[in-house]
């Protein structure tokens, strides 16, 4: 019997027959976000504090072979059909390109991404590209110099840069760069960063910040919108809604200046998104998080090193994604910011 395929919206029964990953609401995860590390070589202010974060002791890591086990799970028994590794900074995480290879070899073969600060790209990106990435985002919020330092307390701008053009030379391509905006530090350099990245060819998204830094200060007064950004960027340029319809995209695409290129605004706060959601986390310890703002995780490194069988650990997963929230409440007076920080989470 082939599967009953849920639409979002449409659940009026009980669960006939869908072995995906499909939550209470009917929506269904295929976009697995994989959190290889919770290390990073910078500290960007929005993320964690300065001396870093105790970080993760090696034991709880998943291996590599325990990585690219859950993936086949998810790929195999789960329906997941895109896979994006991140962190923390995933290219610190030895082994990566092997992770990516041997995620390259599943049947059927998921796309593959990499959210990266980009520093060390530079070296890495053709290996990457051989081993089967399919595409990648860099986090570049700024391309002057002191705001680079203000921003990441790390003056290595210069190694973002040459890893963004490593990637294109590479051709992991389309190269997408995600800036975050920061009132007071470079909230004034929206038009800039488009205008360079229209240049060179690379698609710009601008992600509102969420309250999910370690030293939680984020504050919702000051955080700078996505009403504002569009403000500012409608100073210098003329945006127009994509054509592409957005689907489960979390951005909202415009195409600038009549086709110069698109720029995206992700307004996870301001304009959630959470109804088309089809994402589902898996951390760097082997814990399946079914958002980034959830409270609760679903163990699966334990079962694993328990001996569970890939269908046993196939049905502990669907049963941690059926308990998914509506939304992430953000906005609600009710809403309490995750133990997590995002870099132990996976971005
Ligand atoms: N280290 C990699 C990087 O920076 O791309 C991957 C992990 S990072 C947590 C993933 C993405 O989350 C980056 O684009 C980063 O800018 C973004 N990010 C981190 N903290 C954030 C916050 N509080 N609000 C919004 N985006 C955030
Ligand atoms: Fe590191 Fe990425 Fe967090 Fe910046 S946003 S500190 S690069 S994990």
């Amino acid at each position: 019997m082939p599967p009953v395929r849920w639409r979002a919206g449409t659940y009026s029964g009980p669960v006939t027959y869908d072995r995906r990953l499909v939550d209470g609401f009917g929506r269904v995860a295929t976009d697995l976000r994989v959190s290889l590390t919770d290390r990073c070589n910078l500290r960007c202010t929005y993320c964690m504090p300065a001396e870093g974060l105790e970080w993760l002791p090696d034991e709880r890591l998943l291996s590599n072979d325990e990585v690219v086990r859950l993936v086949a799970v998810a790929v195999n028994h789960l329906g997941v059909e895109e896979v994006r590794f991140t962190g923390g900074e995933p290219l610190v995480r030895r082994g990566l390109v092997d992770i990516v290879r041997r995620c390259a070899e599943l049947r059927p073969r998921p796309d593959l991404s990499l959210t990266t600060n980009g520093m060390g790209l530079s070296r890495l990106a053709e290996s990457l590209a051989t081993a089967g990435l399919d595409r990648v985002n860099v986090s570049l919020d700024t391309v002057r110099e002191d705001t680079f330092l203000a921003l990441t307390r790390r003056d290595r701008l210069h190694d973002v840069v040459a890893g963004l053009a490593a990637a294109d030379t590479a051709g992991i391509r389309p190269v997408k760069v995600n800036a975050v905006l920061m009132r007071g530090v470079n909230d004034d350099q929206a038009p800039e960063l488009l205008r360079w990245c229209l240049k060179r060819g690379y698609e710009l998204r601008f992600i509102e910040q969420m309250p999910l830094d370690a030293q939680h200060g984020w504050r919702r007064d000051t955080m700078v919108t996505a009403a504002e950004i569009f403000a500012s960027l409608e100073t210098e340029f003329e945006l127009e809604p994509a054509e592409e319809p957005r689907g489960s995209a979390p951005a909202e695409l415009f195409d600038v200046d009549g086709g110069a290129g698109t720029v995206g605004v992700i307004a996870s706060v301001t304009r959630p998104f959470c109804g088309d959601c089809d994402r589902v986390r898996l951390t760097a310890d082997g814990q399946v998080r079914n958002c980034l703002f959830a409270r609760e995780e679903s163990d699966l490194r334990l079962a694993l090193r328990a001996g569970a069988s890939d269908v046993e650990i196939a049905d502990r997963w669907r049963a941690a994604v059926v308990t998914k929230r509506a939304g992430h409440g953000i906005d609600d007076v009710s809403f309490l910011q995750p133990a997590r920080p995002m870099s132990a989470i996976g971005g």
